[in-house]
């Protein structure tokens, strides 16, 4: 996997692309004018482990909550942007970290510019956020809905270099996923800044969590993408959960607990589905990376939990314990969960 290098920037705090880890993003659910509400779901996201925040700003008042919003909470803020170039002035006035701007809907190059030298000012990044569905329908409608993201991000991308602001970062979103693989493609050489992947309203967590997993992955695998966020009607906390399942299939970051648990079938020597749940629960209170294997009977359970820093193999009624790679004991089935948990512990 070789990593497209693009130009590094700074979101608040981090450090986004170049060679850079590859950062959580998630989004508020709350509405921005309820500050308190907007603060909590901050701090609850930044617990489960995302690294930026993006806001809806959808008005005036919203703009206004922003500069309270940002002083309570320690994540970058972006704000979200559409329609209304002044809510971006208002954003940058109170404080924010990044703005999202969609061109498919300010696309007036007055209003960009004036955003933009606020911005310059201020020395805070613009992502120039393309989305398929708002894209004009009069913007080259025969080309391939791909292309037409992908004219639309760099006519911006052209815009902003011309009034001498590159702290520019791109996304190109779509619901389609193939749509989303073949824009980012095609944009990866055509520009150096950082991008933001991820596939749009994906949906409920089991489909939209398939859906980001394959557009995201793909993506990442090619070495394309310096931050993502995972789009799905779900807590935010479920997106980021996501995010880093993605990035931790692909080694690109670890974060919290992995567990291997094999699907069971007729030779399970024990309910393993039950079991892999049961760790899976105690394992949500584990900040830190440690691996758990839960095989259902000898044909592959031995290996994988060799391989894993604490697993189970299960036998007729019994299983056995390793803890590193070597068998440090051996436990009925009444005792499973308790006897992986005290060996988790001590690998802390
Ligand atoms: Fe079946 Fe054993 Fe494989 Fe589990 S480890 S799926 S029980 S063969």
């Amino acid at each position: 996997m070789t990593r497209r290098i693009s130009r590094q920037l700074r979101i608040g705090k981090l450090t986004v692309g170049g060679d850079a880890p590859i950062v959580v993003q998630s989004m508020t659910k709350t509405d921005t004018h309820d500050i308190p509400a907007t603060i909590n779901q901050i701090k609850e996201l930044e617990d489960c482990g995302c690294e930026i925040v993006r806001v809806a700003v959808p008005d005036k008042e919203a703009a206004g909550s922003l500069a309270t919003i940002k002083k309570s909470v320690s994540l970058p803020i972006i704000a979200d942007i559409h329609f209304d170039y002044r809510l971006a002035l208002g954003a940058l006035k109170a404080g924010v970290d990044g703005l999202r701007l969609n061109p498919g809907n300010i696309g007036d190059k007055e209003q960009v510019a004036r955003v933009v030298a606020a911005a310059k000012e201020r020395e805070v990044p613009i992502r120039i956020g393309v989305n398929a569905g708002s894209l004009p329908a009069s913007f080259q409608p025969k080309t391939p809905l791909a292309k037409r993201m992908v004219s639309m991000a760099l006519e911006q991308i052209r815009l902003m270099e011309s009034l001498d602001f590159d702290l520019i970062k791109v996304s190109l979103k779509a619901f389609d996923v193939p749509t989303t693989i073949r824009a980012y493609q095609m944009i990866a050489d055509k520009m150096p800044y950082p991008l933001h992947l991820g596939v749009t309203e994906a949906g409920l967590p089991r489909t939209g969590a398939v859906r980001s997993a394959i557009g995201i992955g793909v993506l990442l695998y090619q070495g394309i993408g310096d931050t993502i966020r995972v789009s799905l009607s779900a807590h935010p906390c479920e997106e980021v959960f996501v995010a880093y399942e993605i990035l931790k299939s692909l080694g690109l970051r670890q974060r919290g607990p992995t567990l291997v648990s094999c699907p069971s079938c007729g030779r399970a020597e024990v309910d393993i589905i039950a079991l892999a749940e049961a760790v899976s629960k105690r394992l949500e209170k584990i900040a830190r990376p440690v691996k758990v294997a839960v095989m259902g009977c000898v044909v592959n359970g031995p290996s994988e939990a060799k391989d894993a820093d604490v697993g189970l193999a299960c036998g007729k009624g019994k299983g056995a314990i390793f803890r590193k790679g070597k068998v440090v004991g051996t436990v009925g089935k009444e005792r499973f969960l308790e006897a992986i948990m005290t060996e988790i512990d001590k690998t802390a």
